[in-house]
């Protein structure tokens, strides 16, 4: 296949921005030749984009598909006053009530959302205590029939007592062993740790044996709300951290805390809408950024649409520091250290459009009003691109999304379908 007459961001090491733009897609699912449009009718499937903007997928590097359950739940009264008491009376309530079908059912919601939004790869944070042996084979399922690429854990935890903790951790060991006999690449896995505050010091301890044995990182909420301050320090203390280690939140560190990211290479991924909805605080992302810590972005479960969270990014910071110049550069890194983790944490070559690289890209009915060079791509991205509608996604040389449509899965028959287990999961909470 080869992509004609696109505007392509290419987001390769020269940050190319070319015009009228000729992509090729090599069978396997990976970039060929990228380049301005030579003249002449290419060979092979020609896919005209229209002088569409072409750029490549969207990344989230942390989110709860589950989460998907939530939208519209009876309130809880009193709603809660604080961090804890969201997770004890909202999100621990919900996750323990799902079952296999609430697993597949909210999974395929919240993918086929996220694929309408531009979004090709998700890092999925599962939890279902009483439905976990086998639940990451579902969520996996939800993956391969929408077509998008993910990373897996599950969230191994003590809030439910040992004997869930145990079974959390054979979940994670189970599927990093399944996965890696798999060979297309398109999903990953990390070992799933809840947080520090939720696991003792022996359980943190065998998920970091275990997932070194395996090679697979941990993937852990860490210092997101003051009650896990400390927890760099002491996941530091068990070998915790390393280049694989995607940490989502690290709202709640120290200077010296964030000198040991930096130093053990963690993947630190901010969610800056899900902070501002819980009133945790605000990331530090200026002082990340000068101690040389790699920040990326996820969204928590709170939005398919990598945008706002572009958005929030920089607008948090401003509100935070009262000044006018913060956020911008982090918030524009963040977007684009995405394709980093997803390389270091789970091996993904994706998130520029380069020869070799995996084919996921959009096209964006995106025509700019202004012009758009290498230099003002995150003016274009802020206040223009991310109000445009995504027309098509490509992940893996395979179509998602095709004229705004998913055209893997039947969207309205499975929203029907997730309508009804969300009212019958509800009743049981
Ligand atoms: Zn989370």
């Amino acid at each position: 296949m080869i992509v004609t007459n696109a505007r392509v961001l290419t987001f390769d090491a020269g940050n190319r921005v070319l015009d009228s733009g000729e992509v090729e897609i090599l069978p396997g699912g990976v970039f060929g030749d990228v380049r301005e449009t030579a003249g002449g009718k290419p060979s092979g499937e020609v896919v005209d984009a229209h002088g569409r903007l072409m750029m490549p997928a969207l990344i989230n590097c942390h989110t709860h598909l589950y989460s998907a359950f939530a939208r519209g739940m009876p309130p809880v009264d009193p709603s809660p006053g604080n961090f804890k008491a969201i997770l004890r009376k909202v999100w621990w309530k919900l996750d323990r009530t799902l079952n296999r079908e609430d697993i597949y059912y909210s999974a395929l919601v919240a993918l086929i959302d996220s694929a309408r939004n531009g979004v090709g790869m998700l890092a999925d944070h599962h939890s279902s205590p009483n439905a976990c042996k086998g639940s990451l084979d579902i969520v996996e399922r939800a993956f391969r029939e929408v077509g998008l690429r993910g990373a897996l854990c599950y969230e191994t935890s003590h809030r439910d007592g040992p004997e869930k903790a145990a079974e959390g951790y054979v979940e994670n060991l189970r599927f990093i062993q399944r996965v890696r006999a798999q060979s297309d690449g398109t999903i990953g896995a990390s070992f799933g740790v809840h947080a520090a505050f939720t696991v003792t010091d022996d359980v943190i301890r065998s998920c970091v044996e275990e997932a070194q044995a395996q090679e697979a990182g941990i993937h852990i909420h860490v210092a997101e709300d003051r009650c896990d301050a400390g927890a760099v320090t002491r996941l530091a203390k068990f070998g915790a951290l390393n280049e694989r280690t995607v940490a989502a939140h690290c709202v709640h560190v120290t200077a010296a805390e964030m000198n040991l990211l930096a130093r053990h290479g963690v993947n630190v991924v901010h969610n800056p809408q899900s902070n501002c909805h819980n009133a945790v605080g605000a990331a530090r992302l200026a002082d990340l950024a000068r101690r040389k810590v790699l920040v990326g972005l996820g969204s928590d479960g709170y939005t398919p649409r990598m945008w706002e969270e572009l958005k929030a990014a920089v607008n948090v910071q401003r509100l935070a520091s009262g000044s006018p110049r913060a956020g911008w550069a982090e918030a524009y890194a963040a977007l684009l250290n995405n394709r980093v983790i997803a390389r270091k944490a789970w091996g993904m070559e994706i998130g520029r459009i380069e020869r070799g690289a995996a084919a996921d890209f959009i096209l964006v009915d995106y025509y700019p009003p202004t012009p758009l060079t290498a230099e003002n791509i995150m003016g274009h991205l802020l206040f223009g691109i991310a109000n445009a509608p995504i027309d098509t996604l490509v992940v893996n040389g395979r179509y998602v999304v095709r004229g705004k449509r998913c055209v893997t899965v039947d969207q309205r028959k499975i929203a029907e379908k997730a309508a009804a287990q969300a009212r019958a999961l509800w009743s049981r909470l």
